[in-house]
């Protein structure tokens, strides 16, 4: 039998490396500090140097620099790019029978569409590799929300990944050490040179991973606004395009919708919490403003592929795997072929619960003004749902819920959301913060825009 993975391109490497190594760190750097675009066997070197140790991390970092300073072309980023991809193995799911597609968003705060979106899109016959990470700082993980089913299995091998996408459709699991190895070495560096907010560095970094999974396409979330990790609607929009020219350069077709991120999306954020509203998103209860992201990004997975012709096509498969509980007995499959208890789906008591819960009242009647998403995240942070470094433990049950919206009314004294914590100390700072997030006021509101743009 074939090798389900291969590493790849051995043979096109070959030549890059030793032309690569012919090449000294200290000339390639001072190439680019110089503003010169770099060649492919320079790019090369740079990655190999990475991935083997080659080059010494002070090296690494200094092109980091000059990278962020000076910039890459839209040739370099997609050389960048592909040798970051082919640092490691390249899941092959050619023997997956159905169309491949996934989607990845850039991080907000309650963004929990990932765990509904991936079993709607299966069960409209489109399968879905999906690579996801931890939450980190303020934006929370897709593992580890999903990890708050008892028993869920985030860390399979890729040949599990592969065995489970041919079997079921639908694979949701963390990156492993052998997928794209250059950027778990540079992402750490970047963390710790300043170096994190530069577009053809992101680019790179985001789809070195995707591309590395097997999908054929590819639908982007790039957010903007106080919870996004971009704040500003220009650098989303530009963020935007390079990842979509270069995933279309290295063959995958990709479209990018960018979404506001300025209050958390749904009313839940913490990770068990988030579980349960993408339940019941797949109920067809869902908030709206979850339900609109959802929707329009699952429209675009299922044009590129050519499952649906049309957009408002999509939406009817979409909105019939939720009328018809397809989508919902897809992730009880799901949870079921990774080790979890799929009967959290029917009884939510089964997540874990945090000791306490109390609501937060208004102190005022009005509408919703305002409910900052970063100040949200940072109280969900305090109660425990996320980490400030990545060796911390996060507590799956503690969180924010039933919060209200932008643009809605509420009583003097009723609750503007319910808190979630592990502690009387914990409650009464979540309180405190959250009490400064949500501003009410006399003057009506409209629910803001969510949905800008389609790139691509
Ligand atoms: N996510 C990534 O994977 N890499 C980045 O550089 C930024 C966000």
């Amino acid at each position: 039998m074939r090798s389900a993975l291969a590493r790849a391109a051995p043979g096109a490497q070959a030549d890059q490396t030793l032309m690569s190594k012919a090449l000294f760190p200290q000339h390639v750097i001072a190439r680019k500090r110089d503003g010169h675009e770099l060649t492919k066997a320079e790019i090369g070197s740079f990655v190999d140097g990475a991935t083997d140790g080659s080059w010494a991390d002070y090296q690494l970092s200094a092109m980091l620099m000059a990278i962020f300073l000076r910039g890459m072309t839209a040739q370099e980023t997609a050389l960048y790019t592909q040798a970051m991809m082919h640092s490691g193995f390249v899941a092959d799911l050619r023997s997956v029978q159905q169309p491949k597609a996934d989607k990845h968003s850039t991080g907000g705060v309650g963004d929990k569409v990932s765990l509904h979106l991936a079993p709607m899109i299966a069960a409209c016959g489109v399968a879905v590799p999906m690579i996801s990470g931890r939450g980190l700082g303020h934006t929370g993980g897709t593992l580890d929300k999903l990890e708050s089913i008892p028993g869920f299995r985030v860390n399979l091998s890729l040949a599990e990944y592969r065995a489970q996408l041919e079997h079921i459709g639908v694979c949701l699991i963390g990156q492993t050490a052998q997928l794209a190895p250059a950027d778990k070495k540079l992402y750490a560096l970047r963390d710790v040179t300043g170096t994190v907010e530069c577009i053809p560095l992101i680019c790179a970094s985001i789809l070195s991973k995707k591309l590395a999974e097997g999908t054929e396409v590819l639908v982007g979330d790039v957010k903007y606004g106080r919870g996004a990790f971009m704040k500003d609607k220009a650098r989303a929009r530009e963020l935007a395009q390079a990842l979509v020219a270069v995933s279309n350069a290295a063959g995958t077709p990709m479209r990018a919708v960018l979404t506001a991120m300025d209050e958390p999306l749904g009313r839940t954020v913490g990770n068990a919490l988030e579980v349960v509203e993408s339940i019941e998103c797949l109920k067809g209860r869902g908030p709206a403003d979850t339900m609109e992201v959802t929707y329009v990004l699952g429209e675009q997975m299922l044009v590129l592929t050519g499952v649906a012709q049309t957009p408002a096509a999509a939406r009817k498969q979409l909105e019939a795997v939720i009328a018809n509980g397809a989508a919902l007995a897809k992730f009880r499959e799901l949870i079921t072929a990774q080790g979890g208890d799929a009967r959290v789906a029917d009884d939510y008591s089964l997540l874990p619960q945090a000791k306490m819960k109390m609501p937060l009242a208004a102190a005022r009647g009005g509408f919703v003004q305002d409910v900052d998403a970063m100040g949200v995240a940072l109280a969900a942070l305090g109660l425990g749902a996320g980490r400030a470094k990545a060796e911390d433990k996060i507590d799956h049950a503690v969180g924010v819920s039933d919060l209200v919206k932008v643009g809605g009314r509420v009583e003097s004294g009723a609750p503007l959301c319910i808190i979630h914590a592990s502690s009387q100390a914990a409650m009464d700072a979540a309180k405190t913060m959250l009490a400064k997030a949500i501003v009410i006021g006399d003057k009506p509101v409209t629910a803001p825009r969510l949905i800008d743009e389609i790139i691509g």
